[in-house]
């Protein structure tokens, strides 16, 4: 009995080796798994559903084999997977998380995020987040054509300070008060969140007692699982990924 997380594997048609440890997880693991949850950032980019590349059809049919096997995926957006819509999610066998979400794991609330709305000291980024998370922006984007959104998201990476990377030093660490905030506003003492590329298990002291922030990693040349088990206990796990 025990619930799988992971986060910001960055799926890519140039890293190979992470969607084979992907679908390897999907084919073992996962298959006597309660439940899987990906936490944003599955995708290093999207640009919408009928973006039907061949590494998009595989993930898919992997996560469809999954789900038609009796084990439910759960998908939350990331900051750059945020147009993930109802369309892969019915392909994939998979729902929608909203982000910020809190889910009974074995009796226990937990809250769950993709990490980028703790991350608050960097204004412009999250400015930059409202307007892309708004429905009328996103729709006014999903009705250009596939070349023009591919053109849109190479500009977007341009602009943005982290467009060569994905490392840790390059991506804002979460705001601790933003973190109790949180904790607090959902009334939880365990949150699993992803995004900072820094994966690890926090003690977070708060006015109603320590709470845990369990932080996934991101998958390249390891990737992080956490295992959470019905008696309570947990593990996340780093393993190694072979190129
Ligand atoms: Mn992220």
């Amino acid at each position: 009995m025990t619930t799988l997380f992971i986060s910001d594997l960055h799926l890519d048609p140039t890293r190979p080796a992470v969607s084979r440890a992907f679908f390897e997880l999907l084919e073992g693991e996962a298959r006597s798994a309660d439940a899987l949850y990906i936490l944003g950032d599955f995708f290093e980019a999207w640009i919408g559903d009928d973006d039907n590349t061949e590494l998009n059809q595989q993930v898919a049919e992997a996560l469809k084999t999954l789900t038609d096997a009796g084990v439910p995926c759960y998908l939350m957006h990331g900051n750059r997977d945020f147009l993930v819509g109802q369309q892969f999610a019915a392909q994939a066998g998979c729902q929608l998380l909203a982000d910020p979400s809190v889910v009974e794991l074995y009796g226990k609330p937990v809250l769950l995020m993709h990490g980028d709305s703790l991350c608050t000291s960097d204004q412009e980024y999250i400015a930059f987040r409202a307007q892309v998370r708004s429905p009328a922006w996103q729709q006014a984007v999903l009705s250009k054509s596939l070349e023009e959104r591919r053109a849109l998201a190479a500009q977007l990476r341009a602009n943005s300070k982290d467009s060569n990377s994905n490392k840790a030093e390059d991506i804002m660490d979460v705001t601790p008060e933003e973190v109790v905030t949180a904790l607090n506003e959902h009334q939880v003492d365990l949150m699993i969140h992803g995004h900072t590329h820094r994966p690890a298990i926090h003690s977070v002291p708060t006015q109603q007692g320590d709470a845990t922030r369990i932080v996934l990693g991101d998958w390249l040349e390891y990737g992080w699982l956490l295992r959470y088990h019905n008696d309570g206990q947990y593990e996340l796990d780093r393993f190694a990924i072979v190129p």
